[in-house]
């Protein structure tokens, strides 16, 4: 079985496992755990900003951002299909009590968009604003620095915050071939995944200035999510943040190679600009594809006409070769 489901599927290492049962640990809930320390210190510099806290899930990252930057009954602007609008059990509303305004279709909002959103701003009937979101990457697809830079400028300029769900992140950086910072840049908070692609177990973390991060930490703990000696598990973030971000390009370059393999088989269109390709098929058909993709030993995942293949390290050359076979195999049969 050739398991292209997700990247979160990745198992730690042999190096990662023995880094992790090296970890020197303190309880972290009174600040004395010196591997998250260490960990929380190398996320904030490379995304260039005072400090980082590690959390359990990009899902508590995000909403960390989110309650640190927003009050009760304010907007947040996103797009439909942002992972905190649909992933998240409505925790947004739940916690935070926000009013999502949500777009749809472009990945990123256009000047007339939002501008139009402004229109009413501080009359009676209107919401307060609070955070723009943005996602990169969104869907797999890289959102270009400079529609970020646009939108996080119009953000602040019209006072509110900017914060990016960079669960994916590290991904946008090694296909841009820039440091993760820059893509950071601009955000008030970000929060990145180190259990995706760089193969960590558990873990992400939200990052921004001391004092913003200094309340995530504060709401953290509010909501249950202190933990002790848990430099165990942050070592394994720290070894894949160290090892695995330098080899994410091959998990791009296998991911080409097989939306280019699946590219000639009637029905499809594949396309794939980081580790994830997207596969459209016929509209309607692709849970009929994905089971007959399943029933030739490769395991995906999507609905409607989109089906999504993601590429982790522990999808090797042949793995791909394989697939695109298997795949080739059950469109024929269909
Ligand atoms: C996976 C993901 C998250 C949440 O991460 P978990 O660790 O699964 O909670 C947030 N945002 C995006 C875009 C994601 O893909």
């Amino acid at each position: 079985m050739i398991d292209l489901r997700s990247d979160t599927l990745t198992r730690p290492t042999k190096e990662m496992r023995l880094a992790m049962a090296g970890a020197e640990v303190g309880d972290d809930v009174w600040g004395e755990d010196p591997t998250v320390r260490e960990l929380e210190e190398e996320t904030a510099a490379l995304l260039g900003k005072e400090a980082a806290l590690y959390v359990a899930s990009g899902h508590m990252a995000n909403q960390l951002g989110l309650w640190v930057s927003s009050r009760s009954g304010e907007e947040v602007w996103a797009h439909e299909d942002h992972h905190l609008i649909g992933d998240e059990q409505g925790a947004a509303i739940v916690l935070s009590r926000v009013l999502p305004k949500l777009y749809s279709g472009d990945p990123f909002p256009a000047r007339e968009l939002l501008e139009g959103w402004l229109t009413g701003l501080g009359e009676m009937h209107r919401a307060d604003l609070a955070l723009l979101w943005l996602e990169n990457t969104f869907s797999g697809r890289v959102v270009p620095l400079a529609e970020q830079r646009r939108i996080t400028g119009f953000a602040h300029a019209h006072g509110l915050k900017a914060h990016l769900d960079g669960a994916r992140l590290w991904n946008a950086a090694a296909h841009l071939e820039v440091e993760p910072a820059e893509v950071a840049e601009g955000f008030d908070t970000v929060s990145v995944c180190f259990s995706k692609g760089l193969g960590a177990p558990v873990g992400s973390a939200v990052a921004g200035d001391a004092d913003t991060i200094r309340r995530a930490r504060r709401g953290r703990k509010l909501l249950g999510g202190g933990m002790r000696q848990v430099g165990i598990i942050a070592a394994g973030a720290l070894y894949a943040l160290r090892h695995h971000r330098e080899r994410m390009p091959e998990d791009h370059e296998r991911a080409a190679r097989l939306a280019e393999l699946l590219n000639d088989l009637p029905g499809l269109d594949a396309v794939a600009q980081t580790n994830m390709v997207l596969v459209t098929t016929p509209e309607g058909e692709a849970g009929r594809y994905i089971e007959a993709f399943a029933a030739q030993g490769v395991r995906t995942l999507g609905g409607g006409d989109r089906v999504r293949m993601v590429v982790s390290l522990e999808i090797t050359d042949s793995d791909i070769e394989d697939a695109a076979k298997a795949i080739a195999k059950a469109v024929a049969e269909l």
